[in-house]
């Protein structure tokens, strides 16, 4: 599944448009966090350690359309925590698609059959299921026996009721390529559409620090998977020709952390979806006031593993607008999985990693206590 003509259409006018007025620094996904709370505890995810009071908040309906109304970013994807614990879910989709946006709400589905009244098919909007592979690796990422076969389950009645619906697939260092390519082979049986495919981000809070990939590990699994996949398997995937070619190696990119800013319950996320820096108080203070330059592989020990789509996807893109050539050989050929690797940043001038999650975590409570939100945000019992 691709990005419908007219959306395709309007989101190619936008990045066109950004690219002539000379913008530097411009959104092309707003991610959106309605609330931090989850149904699940996945071992590699460092959303969700917060205390209750913090997993308790909601960014309310009319927050989040001023998100995306400041942002103005072409594409919403909806994450979280769990979107669908969130009351006005339905009504915040709506919103979305009224403003024209692309909208993708990202699931691990556990109530998505449950819920899928509030939703109507739109060809603009897809479900995006969390499956990170196969029933016993998918069990295993999300630490919880059942899980796979609830997820297929609700894609299929999803895919019967006429939704679209992607699957976003997280690898980790025990990612086996021939079990990953056997997984994508099934997507299509289960009447999936499409699938993102990223590597793992090196939370800092997540439970299981052992399984994360760095770059060099990244590059020949994804090669491995990929050359699985230039013999003939059609697979279809929901991201660029070259963020793909990237992964397996062959491009150097710098991020582009502002390219998929991410709005919370706490503001706007410093500086990109993955590290939490602190928070601005609005978008374009996000983008005026935080040092970039601070942040990246090579600039900041944190970001030296990094290859997640959410930072490098807007910079192949930025490259395929650059030369368009460059993509359509991808797209043509599939991905290069042979020959020397693309030279990758060298990380000796980076400075060291800051480590703040306590402090911060005290700051956003006072603030809840000061601001009062917490009556106005506090979600009704689930
Ligand atoms: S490399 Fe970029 S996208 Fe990745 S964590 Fe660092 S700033 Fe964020």
């Amino acid at each position: 599944m691709g990005i419908p003509v007219i959306e395709g259409a309007r989101i190619g006018a936008y990045i066109l448009k950004q690219h002539l007025i000379g913008r530097k620094r411009y959104p092309l996904v707003l991610m959106l966090e309605p609330l931090f709370r989850c149904n699940l505890a996945c071992a590699g995810c460092g959303k969700i350690d917060y205390p209750d009071k913090i997993l308790n908040q909601r960014l309310p309906y009319e927050d989040c359309m001023s998100a995306i109304d400041e942002c103005g970013a072409p594409v919403v994807v909806i994450a979280g925590g769990e979107p669908l614990l969130h009351k006005d879910i339905g009504r915040i989709v709506r919103g979305a698609l009224d403003r024209k946006k692309y909208v993708t709400l990202c699931t691990n589905a556990l109530l998505l059959e449950k819920k899928m009244g509030e939703f109507e098919p739109h060809r603009a909007f897809n479900f995006s299921v969390h499956l990170d592979g196969d029933r016993e690796m998918h069990d295993k990422s999300v630490c919880q026996a059942g899980v796979y076969d609830r997820a297929v389950a609700a894609i299929k009645a999803a895919r019967e009721k006429g939704f679209k619906v992607t699957v976003n697939c997280t690898l980790f260092n025990d990612a086996d390529p021939e079990r990953v390519a056997g997984f994508l082979d099934r997507l299509k049986e289960m009447g999936v559409d499409s699938a993102t495919i990223s590597p793992g981000y090196a939370y800092e809070r997540a439970p299981d620090q052992d399984h994360f990939l760095n770059r060099t590990k990244t590059k020949e699994l994804f090669r491995a998977i990929f050359r699985r996949g230039n013999n003939g398997r059609k697979w279809a995937f929901f991201q660029s020709s070259l963020y793909l070619d990237f992964l397996a190696g062959n491009q150097t990119y710098h991020c582009t952390p502002w390219g998929n800013p991410l709005r919370t319950v706490f503001g706007w996320q410093r500086p990109c979806y993955l590290l939490n820096e602190g928070y601005a108080s609005t978008f374009k203070e996000l983008m005026e006031e935080t040092d970039w330059d601070a942040y990246g592989v090579g600039n900041y020990e944190k970001c030296a593993d990094c290859m997640v789509h959410s930072g490098f996807e807007p910079s192949a893109v930025a490259h395929a607008v650059k030369n368009p050539f460059a993509a359509l050989k991808v797209a043509l050929f599939g991905v290069n999985t042979e020959g020397p690797l693309a030279p990758d940043i060298p990380l000796d001038k980076q400075r060291p990693a800051k480590f703040g999650y306590a402090d911060q975590v005290e700051r956003q409570l006072n603030d809840l206590v000061e601001t009062e939100k917490a009556p106005k945000q506090t979600a009704a019992a689930e």
